[in-house]
């Protein structure tokens, strides 16, 4: 099977599986596993921040740090397509007590101007607008990524109006091969990030979330609470060591198969609204008369998997376990597909 549904279904490599086997553990929550130390300390280093903290998912990073960052009775303002709106839950109604105020964004990214509007006054009947997340490559966005330059007056208009400003970078290194900028300089323009090891990075588990000394000693004591604390975690971490350091300067290889797969679609009559692709997520929809499940179906019977994200729209993600070849094949079956209307 050529598994085009997700780049988190990539298995460690041999040499991701050595790394894991060898790792040097210790128990993580007396804070005693030097290979999520280190980890932990190689993210924080890379992001120009203080500290990190490794977690299980990016599901957990993103609660923590609305947890972090909110009161109940406040609000977060954030894209419609957002996972922390579309694929968390409504966690930050459950673990934070907390509204949400969602923007229409453009393929999932906001603007400055969007959110001074969806600021509320101060009023004894209104949430408090409290934060802001923005999402890194956007995923329901097709994969489209903001730059530093669109980041810069969202981050001034918050500083103004005293709100925080989280990342959900799940693919913020996605982003950044595509941009070419500085992970630093990244990390410096947020309260805090989250950062996936677990999608294009190819690790099998783990999450980091990324921040000042004092935000992450507090975050320990979140992650905690929410079940978080891992014991041997070295395990796990040695993955994600693996995967920053042999992982990342791959990820053009990913964004180049993605665009072939869209020049595929593109001769495809079945295919419409292809979304342009940015990085390593193909989005488009099926035409009107042909449903999203017959379409799955369709590949599936020629080897090739992808989602459904929604009942006429597709998703193809391209990741460390499709070689060109498989590529190459996708985008043959692509083509070779034959769909027939229903008789009127
Ligand atoms: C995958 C993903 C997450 C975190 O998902 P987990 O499965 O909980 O690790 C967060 N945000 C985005 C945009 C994602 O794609």
């Amino acid at each position: 099977m050529i598994t085009l549904t997700s780049d988190t279904l990539t298995r460690p490599t041999p040499g991701m599986l050595e790394a894991m086997c060898r790792a040097e553990v210790g128990d993580d929550v007396f804070g005693e596993d030097p290979t999520v130390n280190r980890l932990e300390a190689m993210m924080a280093e890379r992001m120009g921040r203080e500290a990190a903290l490794f977690c299980p998912s990016g599901t957990m990073t993103n609660q923590i740090a609305i947890k972090m960052h909110t009161r109940p009775l406040d609000e977060v303002i954030c894209d419609v397509d957002s996972h922390i709106y579309q694929y968390e839950v409504g966690g930050y109604a459950y673990h934070s007590g907390i509204g949400i105020q969602l923007l229409q964004g453009d393929h999932g990214r906001i603007t400055a101007a969007q959110v001074e509007a969806a600021i509320r006054p101060d009023h004894a009947w209104l949430p408090v607008s409290r934060l802001v997340v923005l999402e890194n490559t956007c995923n329901r966005g097709g994969g489209s990524y903001y730059t530093l330059d669109q980041v810069k007056p969202i981050r001034e208009v918050c500083r103004r109006k005293g709100l925080a400003l989280h990342l959900d970078g799940a693919r913020l290194f996605n982003a950044l091969t595509e941009t070419g900028e500085d992970p630093a300089a990244w990390g410096a323009g947020f309260d805090s990030l989250s950062i996936c090891l677990s999608k294009g990075l190819g690790a099998p588990v783990g999450s980091l979330l990324v921040g000042d000394r004092d935000f992450i000693r507090e975050a320990r004591r979140v992650r905690k609470a929410m079940g978080g604390g891992m014991r041997q975690a070295g395990y796990l971490a040695a993955a994600g060591i693996y995967a920053l350091e042999h992982h990342v300067e791959r990820l053009h290889i990913d964004h180049a198969h993605a665009r072939l797969l869209e020049a595929a679609l593109r001769e495809c009559p079945y295919a419409e609204r292809i979304r342009p692709v940015h990085t390593n997520i193909v989005l488009f929809d099926t035409i009107g008369w042909l449903p999203a499940p017959r379409f799955l179906e369709a590949m599936r019977e020629m080897g090739v998997t992808a989602s459904g994200f929604g009942p006429h729209t597709i998703r193809l993600v391209t990741h460390l376990d499709i070689s060109r070849a498989d590529t190459l094949r996708a985008c043959e079956v692509i083509r070779g597909l034959r769909f027939e209307p229903p008789p009127l």
